[in-house]
């Protein structure tokens, strides 16, 4: 049997080292093609080469490595996630689901297990997208759809994406040859930490993914009418403000109701001052859910409050789509052999779905995907305080290991 608990020991040792490769000191923030991102690449292609691995790096700038199979024909199994963080982030969000495949590929490269499919892991050099604002950058790169009107996008210095590309030895118009052959893989395996508190409340390390939640954002716009506070009579107002209070405790009701998650995030009034009635106000709205047809119904519900609502407070309201995302199942066959996989190890196999985005989403483009989630402390991430056990990271070596091992190419 492995030694799962020392291996994991040394994943944690190596996301700490990760996690000390930063452009802002004393924090941990590492961008898309910045010289931080190309130290990372460097160790962990490094790591990838000890552990018998062949190494290169696309046309995105994602790192990869190769565990051939003993059949030269053989398709590819792809495990990775992203190695780009937000400004002040953790050492596991994205970081964990390279490393702990690879510590798993090195333990099989160190006593001779081949498989008779190629494990290819791959670092993923954007997910977040905190440097241009577009997330998924690089697992969207797999999968063709890198749009022309990026060559657009700019950071906060101005530099724009190709600049940032040739900086790093890339080249915008040759992206497309990081794209996969759909044929060339059986299926995607991320993990991740879990980012919420599901796992810690039911005292599990791991848990399989049903599903990534498909999102939909809205800006809600109310309009009233502005008067001074102390003059206009209650009865006589038009208070944006308080017919947005209605609505937001509206859009909490029916989405509890619903079974789904919705939020309003960000609210700004206008004027804006302590004795004037708000005129206008400004909300955004997130509402996700793995079932499409349960948050598109849960949104239509709350379109039709927010117009009862309007009309009984004698305001306008109007709103305004930014983003859709459908909700992406995990593939049937991989959960089934991932939830094996978790019972094999001694511990339940619950299900969970996530309510955040993934490289997976993109991934799914191309081939199935299915996601391990590990526990974390509180459901903390994005934070310096994001931190998960030894003993939960050994848990999810061991559930890889034996996924590798059941895992068959002909399913
Ligand atoms: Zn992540």
């Amino acid at each position: 049997m492995m030694d799962f608990a020392s291996l994991a020991n040394q994943v944690m040792l190596r996301c700490d080292q990760l996690g000390a490769i930063t452009q802002s000191p004393g924090i941990v923030d590492r961008r898309y093609l910045t010289p931080q991102h190309r130290q990372a690449n460097d160790l962990v292609a490094q790591w990838m080469r000890e552990a018998g691995m062949t190494v290169w790096q696309d046309a995105a700038g994602n790192q990869w490595g190769r565990y051939h199979s003993t059949d030269a024909n053989a398709r590819s199994l792809v495990l990775g996630s992203h190695l780009d963080t937000v400004p002040n982030g953790g050492k596991y969000d994205g970081m964990l689901g390279v490393i702990a495949p690879l510590a798993v590929v090195h333990h099989c490269f160190e006593n001779g297990i081949r498989f008779p499919f190629h494990i290819d892991i791959v670092g993923f050099g954007d997910e977040e997208g905190t440097r241009f604002g577009s997330t998924l950058l690089g697992s969207r790169a797999l999968t063709g759809r890198w749009k022309e009107d990026w060559q657009l996008l700019r950071d906060e210095n101005k530099v724009s994406l190709p600049e940032a590309m040739a900086e790093f030895g890339l080249a915008f118009d040759k992206v497309g040859d990081a794209t996969l052959k759909p044929d060339s893989v059986l299926g995607y395996l991320e993990v991740h930490i879990e980012q919420g508190p599901v796992l810690e409340d039911k005292h599990l390390p791991v848990g399989w993914v049903t599903a990534i939640a498909g999102a939909k954002r809205l800006n809600v716009q109310v309009n009233g009418m502005a008067g001074h506070a102390g003059t206009v009579p209650m009865g006589m107002r038009q208070d944006a403000l308080a017919a947005s209070s209605e609505m937001v405790l509206a859009v909490e009701s029916i989405a509890s109701q619903f079974g789904i998650v919705a939020t309003v995030g960000r609210l700004e009034t206008r004027p804006g001052a302590v004795n004037v009635i708000p005129g206008q106000v400004n909300f955004s709205l997130d509402i996700r859910s793995e079932h499409d047809h349960k948050r598109d119904a849960a949104l239509q519900l709350i379109e039709e409050v927010f117009r009862d609502i309007a009309q009984r407070r004698h305001v306008d309201v109007n709103w305004q789509q930014t983003h859709h995302a459908d909700a992406v199942h995990c593939d049937p066959y991989l959960s089934q052999t991932l939830s094996q996989a978790i019972q094999l190890s001694g511990h339940n196999a619950v299900s969970l779905p996530s309510g955040a985005g993934h490289d997976a989403m993109a991934m799914d483009a191309i081939c199935p995907v299915s996601m391990l989630f590990v526990r974390c402390k509180g459901g903390i991430s994005h934070h310096p305080g994001e931190s998960v056990t030894s003993a939960d990271v050994a848990a999810s070596l061991q559930v890889i290991y034996r996924f590798f091992d059941a895992f068959s190419p002909d399913f």
